[in-house]
């Protein structure tokens, strides 16, 4: 794929219409490859994300969308899933330029999963069950949902169109309206959903997007008592800022955070699959994924032999411009991320690890944030390369003797995102799935996914899941109704009538 030759400025879009920021105000986002820029970004403040807020408020409180028969809401998210059909390739190139992340990945990966997310959710609104309770004979209390609001949707850089449309999509199908706030280091393919979003022809309002950074435009979105709900994908200190700066007008919140996620390895595996796995589930996207296995906990019987295969393996991954459909591993979002994760590289060599491969920018890429792959060995579970979160192509590894060392290794972190077992013995891998503090377990297998299971996280990974129905757990509100069926006593109260015990027995104590 070659470079775009003139990529557009990406704007708000609000009320159905791309506008520039109130203040007038841009940002560039850079190149990760060169540093250079790509093109300009409207800056959101205050008056844009106000702006935005109002006119979903309108379309919440007014339009036809939230009152909209689920079906007819579904067939123009299909409408949305086509249009991102139709323009793979140029989200796909738009997506690789500003975020570093191979091509191959991207095109393969992130953008047909993001068209499958509003597949799926228009079929899934059409499925929503509710439940019905009748009361001895004199009642019948039903349940239904509806819809819960105006959205706040904080996105982070990593897989900007992918995660994007994981929250849109959703919000959207349960009937609710958003705020897209995209991540300023990789704004532009919420530029074309929003372009696409357009194309389907959506009412006004029910889809608006402020680009900004986090503390301009990300914290007053948070903050504004018309939004109801903030679905946030990003770092875990964000995460709890957030929650700070939404007490005061008593947000909903729904919080994927960071991880720090094992693959645990036993002798008996299938030592192949899990060093493909292994590899994989850390140096795709390079590194820079929530769900990464940034922590290899090895049988000690094999883990020299192990470490030794996958740190060959890893010295060899191709490291180079992420618009080769060769390169497995591109360049670093940043400049400022790649200070952070060389800083790492850093701490792990002073607190005495053993650096066995990478960690060095590569000889022959001097320019851009790019970064050979690393494995650090002779590593304790106490330093900080194996407790906090560095999103990058960085792996530890650490040997275990037995199983109960393994799980205690495995949650002695403050993280619970996900968590990936390889052995041959099924009880142990369900004894372990079940005691491992992790939101999400993959045994013998890599992360892969089916939309309609709880994604998220324990611990300070997270708060609440989304996927299938349990998305729609955040973004619709039951409401219970309650029917006489018959002519039930009612207390007569005020009348000189003596209350009697059977008055009160199913009252709501509430
Ligand atoms: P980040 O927390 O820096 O930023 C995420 C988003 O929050 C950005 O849009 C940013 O502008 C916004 N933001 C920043 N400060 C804000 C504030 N005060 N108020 C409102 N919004 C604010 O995260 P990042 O660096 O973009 O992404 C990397 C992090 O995301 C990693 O920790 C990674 O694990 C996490 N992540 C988690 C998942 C998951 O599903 N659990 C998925 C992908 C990434």
């Amino acid at each position: 794929m070659k470079t775009l030759p003139r990529v557009e400025t990406a704007r708000h879009f609000i009320n159905g219409e791309f506008t520039d920021a109130a203040g007038g105000g841009s940002f560039p986002t850079l190149n990760p490859a060169t540093n250079q820029p790509i093109t300009s970004v409207a800056a959101g403040t205050v008056e844009d994300i106000d702006r935005a807020v109002r006119a979903a408020r309108a379309a919440f409180d007014h339009g036809p969308w939230p009152r909209m028969a689920p079906a007819e809401r579904a067939r123009a998210l299909l409408r949305i899933a086509e249009g991102i059909d139709a323009r793979v390739e140029e989200i796909a190139r738009l997506e690789c330029l500003d975020t570093g992340i191979p091509c191959s990945q991207i095109r393969h990966g992130q953008i047909p999963r993001a068209a499958e997310n509003f597949r799926f959710f228009a079929q899934m609104a059409t499925t929503v069950p509710n439940e019905t309770f009748p009361v001895e004979g004199s009642f019948l209390n039903y349940t239904i949902r509806v819809p819960a609001g105006v959205a706040g949707l904080i996105t982070p850089w990593n897989t900007p169109f992918m995660l994007e449309t994981w929250k849109v999509a959703p919000c959207l199908a349960a009937g609710c309206v958003c705020i897209l706030k995209p991540a300023e280091w990789a704004p532009l393919s919420a530029h074309l959903l929003a372009q696409i979003i357009q194309e389907a022809d959506l009412p006004p309002g029910v889809f608006n997007v402020v680009h900004g950074y986090g503390e301009s435009a990300g914290a007053p979105l948070v903050a504004h008592p018309g939004v109801q709900l903030i679905s946030f994908t990003g770092e875990t200190t964000t995460g709890r800022e957030i929650m700070r700066n939404g007490a005061a007008t008593l947000k909903r919140y729904s919080m994927e955070l960071g991880g720090k996620s094992p693959v645990i390895v036993f002798a008996d595996a299938d030592l192949e699959r899990a060093l493909d796995a292994t590899i994989a589930g850390v140096f795709t996207l390079n590194g820079e994924r929530c769900t990464a296995n940034s922590r290899l906990l090895v049988d000690r019987r094999i883990a020299d032999d192990f470490t030794h295969r996958l740190i060959d393996r890893v010295a060899r991954l191709a490291v180079g411009d992420p618009m080769d459909p060769a390169t497995e591993v591109g360049p670093l979002i940043h400049p400022e991320h790649w200070d952070r994760v060389t800083g790492y590289i850093d701490a792990g060599l002073a607190e005495g690890a053993h650096l066995a491969t990478g960690g060095r920018r590569p000889a022959h890429i001097p320019q851009g944030n790019y970064l050979e792959p690393a494995v650090f060995t002779s590593v304790r579970n106490e330093m900080r390369i194996a407790q906090e979160e560095i999103f990058g192509p960085v792996l530890v590894a650490i040997p275990f003797t037995d199983e109960a060392e393994a799980l205690r290794l495995a949650n002695d972190v403050r993280y619970g995102l996900a968590a990936y077992l390889w052995t041959g013995d099924v009880s142990r891998a369900h004894r372990l799935a079940q005691a491992l503090e992790a939101g999400m377990v993959w045994t013998n297998s890599q992360n892969v996914r089916d939309l309609r299971t709880p994604f998220g996280g324990m611990k300070q990974s997270g708060i609440g899941r989304e996927g299938g129905y349990y998305s729609f757990e955040f973004y619709m509100e039951y409401k219970t109704i309650h029917v006489a069926t018959g002519t039930h006593r009612i207390p007569k109260m005020g009348k000189g009538d003596a209350p009697r015990a059977s008055d009160f027995r199913k009252l709501n104590n509430g």
